[in-house]
């Protein structure tokens, strides 16, 4: 099934709460900010590792009409819970997947005149009325077609030889997260001369940070991802999106520890005082990764206790963290109490930071050990 793996409440040493009804309030917010255009929803991987059946269900009854996968296979699974939706495969059309891809009425991505040539005639051989969007390199060098390619292929849709009915023209930005990057407006006049040769085809090019960054990026489909699960799209200002993953592991003991001790593997951090340690149920084979521990060299992530943001001590384990509670209030920490790691006052942006990493890798990862909650209220 389409729903991530979950544990047994009592049985699974860590807790992911996903919130839908931030989830939509999120959407609603970037839908608002894209208008008039329309806001899709990207679901690749899983909706991020939040569960792409949950997810797309609750981004569809807040309006959303079109998703991206990356794989057919996500597709397919998209497919069986929303009938209706538009569906578009960013990854494109692999070899011999066209009947997989026209049987569940998904729309492959197309990046190369390769592509181009098996879906006409996939579409011609079984006289299918079939869609794809058409991808152009704008700058990125990864997938799409050049601007000649653009320009051979707009000529034989405008003269009827295409084969198949183009349904959206798009391109995908290297330096979003960074609107004043140079990169963004030469990709964006390039964008603009590639649709000129499909007059009449929607046109996309924004993700999350594109959306939020003026007009001229939305044209007629917003992409956005991972602004709809919280994090911030942006490197280099606030983020304005709510959060939407919380994720908390149990106390499994408290221990007191004199000054000079060290804790955890390699002894990479001693304790600067006589020490109150609490051990989470929680370490990088859940996902938390194991650059946001802690050392005498270099500071960890935090762990929220009792309200209070605390610093991790030591190397994070497999299946263990430690946390330094010396600060709080004596008694204020108990044996099965819940550690947040991500959420509270220790945001996403914060985490994927302090392991060196970005918010979207820290989402992907994170495990199959967890408790799932998804709540909306
Ligand atoms: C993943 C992806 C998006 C969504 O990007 P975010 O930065 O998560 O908003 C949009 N377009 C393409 C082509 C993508 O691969």
């Amino acid at each position: 099934m389409m729903q991530a793996e979950a544990q047994p409440a009592l049985e699974a040493g860590s807790r992911l709460t996903i919130d839908l009804a931030a989830l939509k309030a999120n959407y609603r917010f970037l839908r608002e900010q894209a208008a008039p255009a329309e806001c899709a929803g990207v679901v690749k991987a899983d909706a991020y590792g939040l569960g792409s059946e949950e997810v797309a269900k609750a981004l569809w009854d807040a309006g959303a009409r079109t998703f991206f996968v990356a794989h057919v296979f996500e597709a397919r699974k998209l497919r069986k819970i929303l009938p209706e939706a538009v569906l578009y495969v960013l990854n494109g059309l692999a070899p011999d997947t066209a009947s997989i891809m026209s049987d569940i009425d998904a729309r492959p991505v197309l990046g190369s005149l390769a592509e181009i040539g098996e879906w006409a005639t996939h579409a011609r051989a079984h006289n299918l009325d079939a869609h794809a969007a058409i991808h152009v390199d704008t700058g990125m060098n990864r997938l799409g077609l050049s601007h000649d390619e653009a320009l051979m292929v707009g000529e034989r849709h405008r003269s009827g030889a295409l084969g198949f009915v183009p349904t959206l023209i798009m391109s995908h930005l290297a330096c979003a997260d960074t609107p004043d990057a140079p990169l963004n407006a030469v990709q964006l006049e390039r964008f603009q001369a590639s649709c000129a040769a499909f007059p009449g085809v929607p046109a996309s090019l924004a993700n999350s940070a594109a959306t939020l960054s003026g007009p001229a990026f939305r044209f007629d489909v917003c992409r956005p991802g991972i602004a709809l699960y919280g994090g911030n799209p942006f490197s280099d200002r606030p983020n304005p999106l709510q959060p939407v993953v919380t994720l908390q592991s149990r106390i499994i003991q408290i221990r007191d520890i004199p000054e000079a001790e060290g804790v955890g593997y390699g002894a990479a951090e001693t304790a600067k005082r006589p020490s109150r340690i609490a051990i989470l149920s929680l370490g990088y084979a859940d996902g938390f990764l194991r650059a946001s521990g802690s050392s005498d060299t270099s500071k960890g992530t935090l762990a929220e206790i009792a309200g209070q943001p605390c610093p991790l001590i030591g190397r994070i384990s497999m299946d263990l963290i430690a946390v330094d509670i010396t600060d709080l209030p004596q008694g204020a920490a108990a044996r099965g109490d819940f550690a947040t790691l991500i959420g509270g006052s220790v945001s996403l942006d914060y985490v994927a930071t302090h392991a060196g990493t970005i918010s979207y890798e820290v989402l992907t990862r994170l495990g199959t050990r967890f408790e799932r909650r998804y709540i909306d209220e």
